[in-house]
C-alpha cells in the first residue's frame, strides 16, 4: 500500500499557457482551495507566488512535482467567478491565464525572491506590538539597507521560509514592493487622530481629562478634539493644530501617552462632506429614460443609453446605482481613463459617501490591495467601485450592476502588454457570470454597440435632449483654405475664431481650444533639402518641444538639443512644421494678452495632481482659455464654457485606419459637447480645409444616425467590425529581413486556410520603434465562421512558427478585436 499523494495545479504570473503542478501534504490538500496563494520554488533558485487553481491526486507524468514552500493565505484572495472570468479573457484574447493574473493582482500580492522591498514611512513607535520577531528583524535590516530583495530575507530571519513574515509586513503597510517607486501618483495621505479605545467609557473619559488638567495645552487640544468630533466623523491633526495652536510635539505626546491613536486616510476617499446628499430629482425625459432602462433590463441584460452630451446621464446612473445598493449588490462603474474620475468621484461620494471605492493602476500597490480586500469581503466601503479598465479583474462576489461610461472610448482596449482585452467587452462577460445588468452609456456610441442594438442583442434607450432644455451647441465649420486665400488668418486662428473668443471673453465666459496632438506635432524640416530630423531608433520625425528647446521622439523618448543647421545638408534654413498645443498657447498669449490661458496635455498633467489642478483651476475660473488635446474631450462637465474652438479637424480625418471617420465624429461631437452646458446655447467653431467632408457635415448637424448608417455600409463593403471580427498579428524583431521572411511564412500558413480573408503582411505607418521592425497581418473573420476554430488554427500556426529556430528572434503578438 502506498500512501496517498496530493497535488495542486497553480497559475504562475508568467506568459506560459499551461498550469504547473506542485506537491502538498494531506493536511495542506484539505486546507487549500482555488484562490489561495502559495509560495513555490520556480526555476533554479527562485521562489515565487502562485495561485491555486485546483487540488487533486494525479501525479504529473512528464516531470517530478516539487513541494510548495508555504501557504500564504488563510482564505482565498481570488474568487471563483473571478477566475472563471480570467479564463474567458485568456481564451478569448489568446494569452496565458498567468498574464491575466499578473494584470489583475497588485504587485504586493505577487512577491517573489527577486522582488525588492523597502520600508514605508510609518511611525516607528507603533510597530513593535504589531509584528512577529522575524518581521521586526526585517524592518531593522531595512533601516540599514533601505532596500532588500526578498531572496535575502532568509539570512536575516534565519528561517528558510520568510514569505510569511514579509506578508505580515505588507499587510500592515510597513513595507512596500519596489514597483511603487516608479509610480508618479500617490493619493495624498491625511493624518487623523481618534481617541484610544481605552477611553470609550464615560468614566474613563473623565479620568483622562482629570489627568490632563495639569497639562494645560494637552487639555485644550483634547477639548477641541471633542468639539470637532461632534461635527465630523474624522478629526484631522491639522485642524486640531490650527484651532489650538498646538505644536506637533503636543500631539505626539498625546499619542505616546496612549490617549490618541493616529491613522491615515487617502484624501480622495474622504473629500465628501460626511453626510450623504439626496439624489437630484430627474427631469421628465430623464425619468422616462430611467424607467425605460429598467424596462429594458427585464428583457435584455445589456442596454445602451444613447444620450446626447449634457443630457444628464450621470444622474440617471446615480439613480440606478441607488436601486442596486438597496438590493444589496455590488456595483462597478467603469471609466475609460482615470483622469476622468476627478469630477466623478466627487459627484458619487456626494451621494454614496464611504460606499465608494476607487481602483486604478496609478494607485500604489498597497492601496490597490486595500480595495481588493474590501471588494472580496463585500465590505460596505466598496459597494460602488469606480475604476478604469483593470477594475473588471477585481474579486467581485455579488455584482448586480455594471455601468460602462463613455463606452465608445478606445482607451478601454488594452494595447500592451497582454492581456489585450477590451474592458467594455470583458465587462459584458463579467456581467453574465454574475447575472448582473450592464448599462453602456455614450453620447456617441461605438458602431459595435449601436449595431448590437439594431440586431436586438442589446436594448436601446435614447435621450435626445440636454438637461434643463439647453439647446445643443451651434456648430459651424470654418473654411480655412478660403481664409488663407483672403488673408484672414493670424497664425492658426481665423478671424471668425478670434472674434468669437473676444466675444466670449467680454461676456466673462470660458473657452476651450482643441488641438489634436496625434501626428500633428511640430517637426523640424530643412527648407533647402527637405530633410526632417529623424529619430535614430524609430521611423518617425522628432518632435520639436519649444519649452525645452529640444527635439524628442514620442515613441522611444530619444531627445537631442534643437538643431541650428540641417544634419543632412548643413543649411541653416530650418523650419518647424505642424503645430501642437504649445504653439497654440504661444499664439493665444499674443492674440489675447489679458486672458489667462492654460494648457492641458500630456506634458502639463504629468505630475502629482497635475490633472486635478488644471480642472480645478478651470472650474473656479482661474483660467479663461483652456488649450488641450484629446484630454479635454472626455466627459468633463464645466459650467461656464460658451465656446469651443477646434483649430484643425483635418488630420483626424486622414488617419490611416478603418475607424478614423468614426473616431473623428466622436471626438468632435464630444469636444463640442463641452460647450454651453447650462442656460445659454454654446457655440463651436471647427476650422478645416474640407468643410464639405461628410463626417464634418454630420458633426455640425449632430447626425449620429446618418454617420452610423454610412459607416456601417463601409464596414460591410470592406468586411470590418462590427460586421466581421478581426485579429491582428504583429511581428517584431531587430532583423529587417527576418521580420519580412517570417511574417510571410505565417501569412502563407494562414492563407492556405482562410484565403482572401488574410491581409498583409504589411508595414504599419511607423514601421520601426526602438530599433525593432514591425509588420502586421490582419485576419478578417466572417460572422458565419467559427471564432473558436479560427483561433485554434492560429494557435497551431503560432506553435509551428515558434519551433522554427531561424525565427526565434521574431516575436509574434496577437491582438483580438484589434483597435
Ligand atoms: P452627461 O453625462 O449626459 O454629459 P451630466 O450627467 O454631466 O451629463 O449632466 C450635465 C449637467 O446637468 C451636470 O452638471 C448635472 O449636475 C446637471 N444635471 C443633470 N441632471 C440633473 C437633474 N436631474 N437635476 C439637476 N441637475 C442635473
Ligand atoms: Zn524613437
Ligand atoms: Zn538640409
Amino acid at each position: 500500500m502506498t500512501t496517498k499523494e496530493y497535488y495542486i495545479d497553480v497559475i504562475l504570473p508568467i506568459p506560459v499557457v499551461q498550469l504547473f503542478t506542485y506537491k502538498v501534504n494531506e493536511e495542506e490538500a484539505k486546507f487549500l482551495k482555488q484562490g489561495f496563494r502559495v509560495a513555490v520554488p520556480f526555476g533554479k533558485s527562485k521562489i515565487t507566488t502562485a495561485l491555486v487553481f485546483n487540488v487533486h491526486q494525479n501525479a504529473p507524468t512528464v516531470y517530478q512535482a516539487k513541494e510548495i514552500y508555504q501557504i500564504l493565505d488563510e482564505s482565498p484572495v481570488v474568487s471563483e467567478k473571478q477566475i472563471a472570468h480570467w479564463q474567458w479573457i485568456a481564451s478569448y484574447y489568446m494569452c496565458a491565464l498567468g498574464e491575466v493574473m499578473k494584470a489583475a493582482m497588485p504587485s504586493a500580492f505577487l512577491i517573489s525572491s527577486e522582488t525588492i522591498i523597502f520600508k514605508t514611512s510609518q511611525q516607528q513607535e507603533t510597530i513593535e506590538q504589531q509584528v512577529s520577531d522575524e518581521s521586526y528583524l526585517i524592518l531593522e535590516a531595512l533601516e540599514h539597507h533601505s532596500e532588500l530583495s526578498v531572496g535575502e530575507l532568509a539570512k536575516i530571519t534565519q528561517k528558510k521560509h520568510s514569505f510569511k513574515y514579509l506578508k505580515q509586513l505588507l499587510d500592515a503597510n510597513l513595507v512596500s514592493t519596489r514597483e511603487e517607486l516608479y509610480e508618479q501618483y500617490k493619493p495624498k495621505r491625511v493624518r487623523y487622530v481618534k481617541l484610544s479605545d481605552n477611553y470609550s467609557e464615560e468614566a474613563e473619559l473623565k479620568r483622562l481629562l482629570d489627568v490632563l488638567t495639569k497639562a494645560k495645552k494637552q487639555h485644550e487640544v483634547m477639548l477641541h478634539y471633542f468639539m470637532l468630533k461632534n461635527k465630523e466623523p474624522h478629526v484631522k491633526v491639522k485642524d486640531l493644530k490650527d484651532a489650538t495652536g498646538a505644536s506637533s510635539n503636543i500631539i505626539k505626546v498625546l499619542i505616546d501617552k496612549g490617549f490618541f491613536e493616529e491613522y491615515f486616510l487617502t484624501s480622495d476617499r474622504l473629500q465628501y462632506e460626511g453626510t450623504n446628499h439626496e439624489l437630484k430629482d430627474l427631469s421628465e425625459s430623464q425619468e422616462f429614460a430611467f424607467s425605460s432602462i429598467k424596462q429594458s433590463f427585464t428583457i435584455k441584460d445589456i442596454t445602451l443609453l444613447y444620450g446626447v452630451t449634457s443630457s444628464g446621464k450621470t444622474e440617471i446612473y446615480v439613480k440606478l446605482i441607488q436601486e442596486y445598493l438597496n438590493k444589496g449588490t455590488q456595483v462597478l462603474y467603469l471609466l475609460p481613463e482615470i483622469a476622468l474620475t476627478t469630477q466623478l468621484i466627487t459627484r458619487l461620494q456626494h451621494y454614496f459617501g464611504e460606499a465608494v471605492a476607487v481602483f486604478h493602476s496609478k494607485y500604489s500597490s498597497n492601496e490597490r490591495v486595500e480595495v481588493w480586500k474590501k471588494v472580496l469581503e463585500q465590505s460596505n466601503n466598496a459597494r460602488v467601485v469606480i475604476g478604469a479598465r483593470s477594475s473588471v479583474l477585481l474579486p467581485f462576489k455579488n455584482l448586480g450592476l455594471i455601468i460602462v461610461d463613455e463606452e465608445h472610448e478606445t482607451s478601454y482596449k488594452q494595447f500592451d502588454p497582454a492581456p489585450r482585452y477590451h474592458a467594455r467587452d470583458a465587462a459584458i462577460v463579467l456581467g453574465k457570470l454574475h447575472d448582473a445588468k450592464v448599462l453602456l452609456g455614450s453620447a456617441t456610441p461605438s458602431l459595435e454597440s449601436f449595431y448590437n442594438t439594431s440586431n436586438q442583442k442589446y436594448g436601446l434607450v435614447t435621450l435626445k435632449e440636454r438637461y434643463g432644455n439647453v439647446l445643443m451647441p451651434d456648430i459651424q465649420l470654418v473654411d480655412i483654405k478660403d481664409k488663407h486665400k483672403r488673408k484672414k488668418m493670424t497664425g492658426h486662428f481665423s478671424d471668425t475664431l478670434i472674434k468669437a473668443i473676444e466675444e466670449a471673453l467680454l461676456e466673462n465666459e470660458q473657452v476651450i481650444l482643441f488641438q489634436n496632438r496625434r501626428g500633428f506635432s511640430p517637426i523640424l524640416e530643412c527648407n533647402t533639402c527637405g530633410n526632417a530630423t529623424q529619430c535614430p531608433n524609430c521611423d518617425v520625425s522628432l518632435t520639436y518641444h519649444q519649452y525645452k528647446n529640444q527635439l524628442r521622439c514620442h515613441y522611444c523618448g530619444y531627445q537631442m538639443a534643437m538643431q541650428l543647421s540641417c544634419l543632412s545638408c548643413g543649411s541653416n534654413e530650418l523650419d518647424t512644421k505642424g503645430f501642437g498645443t504649445e504653439q497654440i498657447e504661444l499664439e493665444v498669449s499674443k492674440l489675447f494678452p489679458d486672458a489667462k490661458a492654460s494648457r492641458m496635455d500630456h506634458d502639463t498633467t504629468k505630475g502629482k495632481y497635475g490633472y486635478e489642478k488644471i480642472i480645478h483651476a478651470f472650474e473656479s475660473h482661474d483660467i479663461d482659455i483652456l488649450i488641450g488635446t484629446q484630454m479635454v474631450t472626455k466627459g468633463l462637465d464645466f459650467r461656464n464654457v460658451s465656446l469651443v474652438g477646434v483649430l484643425n479637424a483635418d488630420n483626424m480625418l486622414n488617419f490611416p485606419d478603418f475607424r478614423s471617420h468614426e473616431r473623428c465624429f466622436q471626438l468632435l461631437q464630444q469636444v463640442a459637447g463641452r460647450s454651453g452646458r447650462t442656460k445659454k446655447r454654446g457655440k463651436v467653431l471647427i476650422q478645416t480645409y474640407n468643410p464639405y467632408h461628410n463626417i464634418l457635415q454630420q458633426v455640425s448637424t449632430n447626425a449620429y444616425e446618418e454617420m452610423y448608417h454610412e459607416q456601417i455600409d463601409q464596414r460591410h463593403i470592406y468586411k470590418y467590425p462590427p460586421i466581421n471580427r478581426i485579429i491582428k498579428i504583429t511581428f517584431k524583431g531587430k532583423d529587417y529581413n527576418l521580420v519580412n521572411e517570417s511574417s510571410l511564412w505565417f501569412f502563407k500558413a494562414l492563407h492556405s486556410a482562410f484565403g482572401e480573408h488574410v491581409l498583409g503582411p504589411e508595414f504599419p505607418p511607423v514601421a520601426r520603434i526602438r530599433n525593432q521592425y514591425l509588420k502586421h497581418i490582419l485576419l478578417k473573420i466572417p460572422s458565419q465562421q467559427s471564432i473558436k476554430k479560427t483561433k485554434d488554427y492560429i494557435g497551431k500556426v503560432q506553435k509551428s512558427f515558434a519551433a522554427i529556430s531561424a525565427y526565434r528572434s521574431v516575436r509574434t503578438i496577437i491582438n483580438v478585436d484589434s483597435y
